[in-house]
C-alpha cells in the first residue's frame, strides 16, 4: 500500500519509520512517500501561507501552492484525504475500509488550516483524528498510517486483530504475561486452568464489563447473545445495589 503525504514538516514523520511499521517499509508492504509542500511555492522566499481575508488570527496555507504539490502526486487511482478537525471521526470501521485502497494521499494542514478553495477542488474526504485541535496534520496522518497500515496484509501476525478492541464494538478483555505473580497479585486462575471453554467465557465478560463501564455506548451495535445480555443485566444491578447507601 502506498502513501503520500503532503506536508510543510517532513521531518515529523520519522518516528513512523519505528518497530511494526519500520518493519513493514523494509518489507515493502507499505510505502511512505513525503512531499515537501514548500518546494512548490513560487515565491523567492518559498512562502506557503497569508493572511486570511475578511481578519482573523494566523496564517492560512496559500491555494496555488497546496494545489501544485497535490498535482504532483494524484493519480485516478488514490484517493485523498484532508486531516482536519472539521471531518468525520476515524473509526475502526473507517481504518479497515481506508486499508482496502492501494494508494492513499493525505494532505497535512499547518497554522489555521488551509484555504477552501484547494479543498473543495481536490474531491478530498475530510477525517478528524479527535474532538480537539492539533498545531498541524502530520500527527493525525501518522495515527492514520499507523492504524491502516495494521490491515494491510502482512503487517501483523494473522489473528491478532480479531479480538482486539472495536474489532466486534467490545473493547478488549484484560490481559497478562508472566510472572504469575507481580506486587502480589495473582494472574486470574481461569487463564492458567487450561480450560478454553473457561477461558473463553472469562475473556467475553469481561469484555462485556469493560465496555459497560468506559464505553457503554458500543453495546448499542455490539452483537451480543442472550447469555450476553444476562451478564450485563446482573451487573448493573450489582452495581445499582452498590450504589445503595442505606
Ligand atoms: N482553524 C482550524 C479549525 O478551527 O478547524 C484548525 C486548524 S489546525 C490549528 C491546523 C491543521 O491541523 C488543520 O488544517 C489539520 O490539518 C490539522 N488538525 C488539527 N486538529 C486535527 C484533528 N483533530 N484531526 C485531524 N487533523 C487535525
Amino acid at each position: 500500500m502506498k502513501f503520500e503525504v503532503l506536508t510543510l514538516f517532513p521531518e515529523m514523520f520519522e518516528p513512523i519509520n519505528t518497530s511494526i511499521i519500520g518493519r513493514a517499509i523494509e518489507k515493502n508492504l507499505i510505502e511512505i512517500n513525503l512531499i515537501n509542500i514548500r518546494d512548490f511555492s513560487k515565491d523567492k522566499h518559498k512562502k506557503v501561507d497569508d493572511t486570511p481575508y475578511g481578519g482573523g488570527a494566523g496564517m492560512l496555507m496559500k491555494p496555488d501552492v497546496v494545489w501544485d504539490a497535490w498535482n504532483s502526486v494524484k493519480s485516478k487511482n488514490a484517493k485523498t484525504i484532508y486531516m482536519s478537525p472539521k471531518g468525520k471521526t476515524l473509526t475502526q470501521a473507517k481504518v479497515e475500509e481506508l486499508a482496502k485502497e492501494e494508494h492513499l494521499i493525505i494532505l497535512c494542514g499547518h497554522y489555521e488550516g488551509i484555504d477552501q478553495r484547494v479543498i473543495d477542488s481536490i474531491e478530498c474526504e475530510e477525517i478528524s483524528i479527535g474532538d480537539y485541535v492539533l498545531t498541524g496534520g502530520e500527527i493525525p496522518a501518522m495515527v492514520l498510517i499507523d492504524s491502516v497500515s495494521r490491515y494491510v496484509s502482512g503487517v501483523l501476525k494473522q489473528g491478532s486483530k480479531t479480538e482486539e478492541s472495536f474489532s466486534n464494538d467490545l473493547l478488549e478483555y484484560p490481559q497478562y504475561t508472566r510472572p504469575e505473580e507481580f506486587l502480589g497479585i495473582k494472574v486470574p486462575e481461569v487463564l492458567t486452568s487450561g480450560n478454553h471453554q473457561n477461558i473463553e467465557k472469562w475473556r467475553r465478560q469481561k469484555s462485556l464489563e469493560i465496555t459497560l463501564k468506559n464505553r457503554p455506548e458500543l453495546l448499542k451495535k455490539a452483537n451480543l447473545t442472550e447469555e450476553d445480555k444476562i451478564f450485563l443485566k446482573e451487573i448493573e444491578a450489582k452495581s445499582n445495589e452498590n450504589m445503595n447507601f442505606s
